[in-house]
């Protein structure tokens, strides 16, 4: 397989410029049930082509933190830049990737696959033709005529997960993309994800997990968020070679420590709920 030839982070930092710049995003919610403060002066930048994971407790705000990206949900103060200017309403420039497929279930796999093209008006030929060679590349070829409910959890994650790299967003927000699935398939999926960020060059990845073995198998940096109000705690360099080989990555030099180190950090968020 060819793998393009990405520069280290700091490298495309310098030349690629910051797609994604959060300055001292807030947010709070008004429901009838009392007020919720989800994330607080959040300030983050990542550089093109970055690869960020998020770790935090559960309930912290990471779902919040990437629903205000995307636009779902307005900050209560601060503000999201995108590209350099600053982002108001959805950003269907971003592609977002949630933990449920969402595959419609009334298309067949290749149609959910080919949806995120035909919204974004890709000639037929085009769409069908990337959409055969992204479900080739992640083993789904063969059940182009099947419909989702045909299909196991997996393979609906992964047909979720090239329909929206197969329109090619430069950015893409993947909330605990990988949840609910079992262990083996999850090394499966992470390693086809890599393989396909190595390929397409400028993609810049945001990726939720609450899986720290994950967060850092898949990472150029790992955020560790505190318990709500979310705020950064930590960003962690993970400097270990690309490209890396997820099944194996635990026993590699150098992995322990990392965990070890950031589960440090998250411990303390972690305990007491
Ligand atoms: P995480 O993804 O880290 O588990 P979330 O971002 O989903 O956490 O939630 C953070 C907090 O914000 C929770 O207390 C949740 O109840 C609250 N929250 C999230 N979305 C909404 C919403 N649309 N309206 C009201 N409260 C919300
Ligand atoms: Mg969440």
């Amino acid at each position: 397989m060819q793998l393009g030839s990405r520069g280290s982070a700091v490298e495309r930092s310098l030349t690629g410029g910051v797609p994604l710049r959060l300055e001292s995003v807030s947010k709070t919610f008004h429901s009838r049930g009392g007020e919720v403060e989800a994330v607080r002066e959040l300030s983050l930048e990542v550089p093109r082509g970055e690869f960020v994971t998020v770790v935090g407790p559960s309930g912290c705000g990471k779902s919040t933190l990437m629903n205000l990206i995307v636009g779902l949900v307005e900050p209560t103060s601060g503000a999201i830049h995108y590209d350099g200017r600053v982002v108001n309403g959805i950003n269907t420039e971003i592609g977002y990737v949630t933990q449920d497929d969402n595959l419609f279930p009334w298309r067949t796999v290749l149609r959910n696959v080919e949806f995120g093209m035909e919204v974004r008006h890709f000639p037929a030929k085009e769409r069908r033709e990337r959409a055969l060679q992204f479900m080739e590349r992640v083993g789904l070829r063969g059940f182009e005529k099947h419909y989702p409910h045909e299909l196991s959890g997996g393979m609906r994650q992964r047909a979720n997960i090239i329909r929206t790299l197969c329109y090619n967003p430069k950015v893409i927000l993947m909330d605990e993309p990988f949840g609910p699935l079992d262990a083996q398939t999850r090394l499966q999926l992470q390693a086809q994800l890599l393989d396909l960020w190595h390929e397409q060059e400028d993609t810049t990845i945001v990726f939720i997990t609450h899986d720290l073995v994950e967060a850092i198998a898949l990472a150029d940096r790992v955020i560790v968020m505190t318990k709500r109000p979310g705020q950064i705690k930590k960003v962690y360099q993970v400097d270990l070679a690309r490209p890396r080989d997820v099944y194996t990555l635990q026993f590699q030099e150098g992995f322990q420590k990392i965990y070890r180190d950031l589960w440090r950090v998250l411990e303390t968020e972690v305990r007491g709920g």
